[in-house]
């Protein structure tokens, strides 16, 4: 690329916007305006603002790698280290996967839907089964306060406990315990370079320690614990392996494959986790998971053949997709029959 002598930021923008053009990158100006908002360390408002100032002309060589690596293809979100979800501001790296509009619309329905269910801010268990006591030990509980709980333990209130499986960036945990100040977040990934994204997202959007990072494979990590989880939220990786050849080469090529592909039909996490449901020590009484396109009908059948459930929901997504399948139950948790030694 050219740039005159001595530019103005918006004559840096429209140069840069085509010259992205040129490279076939999509919504080419909108990425123009987030590398230069990165450069110049500006908010949007900002960059508007000082449009007419001089482009800083010691970061030229910058600005040129900036675009070069956008020109090659990389998302803008891993060239300036940001998503924004929610309207909240989140950290990625290519450990983990950049956050999607549609997760928002995930995220709403969990939040609508849980405020429906423990209006008072807390969840009604029975507490009297094996999984709680578990539950009791991992939160270190002194045998003797148990004792002295006694049959109050039966129908104690408590907040909601739920869990995002999958943390990625910690979007979906991160932006609950923002909007439910009242609700007890638990967040699990595989990976732990993820994790170290989603804790840092946790710090940053100040529900530091109001969220619990678990390292692990789906439910198995609340299963050892022996947690009694009201709710499982989680946007798993669900593309069939076999559509890798069709995806944007900026997914294909920079997204994490372990955030991306779900086994042969895509569906293999769903039945994995959807499995793992019942080795909870009790059913949650909401569900909701993403899915992708054409999935919906199988895992809303899934969810429907493993517990019985208010209602099974599908709800498509802006673009009319039917993109997540929520399951509710609005009475007590059911007790897992297996769970009972
Ligand atoms: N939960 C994260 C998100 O929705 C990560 C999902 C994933 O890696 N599949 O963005």
């Amino acid at each position: 690329m050219t740039v005159e002598r001595k530019p103005t930021i918006r004559e840096a923008y429209v140069e840069a916007s085509s010259f992205l053009q040129g490279h076939r990158v999509n919504e080419a100006a909108s990425c123009a305006e987030l590398l230069l908002q990165h450069l110049c360390g500006w908010s949007r408002s900002e960059l508007l603002l000082r449009w007419q100032e001089l482009f800083p002309v010691e970061r030229l060589e910058e600005w040129r790698r900036l675009l070069e690596r956008k020109a090659a293809g990389e998302p803008v979100q891993y060239i300036i280290g940001e998503q924004e979800f929610y309207g909240l501001p989140f950290t990625v790296n290519p450990a983990v996967l950049i956050p999607r509009p549609e997760t928002e619309l995930l995220v709403e329905q969990v939040v609508l839907l849980g405020r429906k269910l423990w209006s008072d801010g807390s969840a009604r268990h029975k507490r009297n089964d094996v999984g709680a006591d578990h539950a009791e030990r991992a939160a270190d509980r002194k045998p003797d306060m148990r004792q002295a709980e006694g049959e109050l333990r039966l129908q104690r209130r408590e907040p909601p406990l739920v869990a995002d499986i999958g943390a990625g960036s910690g979007a979906i945990a991160v932006t609950l315990a923002v909007q439910c100040p009242e609700w007890r977040l638990m967040s699990s990934d595989i990976s732990p370079a993820a994790l170290a994204i989603a804790r840092d997202n946790a710090r940053r959007n100040g529900v530091e320690g109001r969220v619990a990072f678990l390292e692990g494979d789906l439910l198995k990590p609340y299963i050892e614990q022996g947690l009694r989880l009201d709710a499982v939220v989680s946007n798993p990786p669900y593309i069939p392996e076999a559509d890798e050849e069709g995806l944007q080469p900026e997914v294909r090529l920079y997204e994490p494959p372990s955030a991306l592909y779900g086994g042969k039909d895509g569906l293999e996490l769903y039945r994995r986790l959807i499995a793992q449901l019942a080795e909870l020590a009790a059913m949650p009484s909401l569900v909701g998971l993403e899915v992708g396109m054409g999935q919906a009908s199988a895992v809303a059948q899934m969810l429907s053949a493993a517990a019985k459930w208010d209602e099974v929901q599908i709800i498509p997504d802006l673009a009319g997709i039917d993109r997540h399948v929520i399951a509710v139950r609005y009475n007590e948790p059911e007790m897992q029959t297996g769970s009972v030694e």
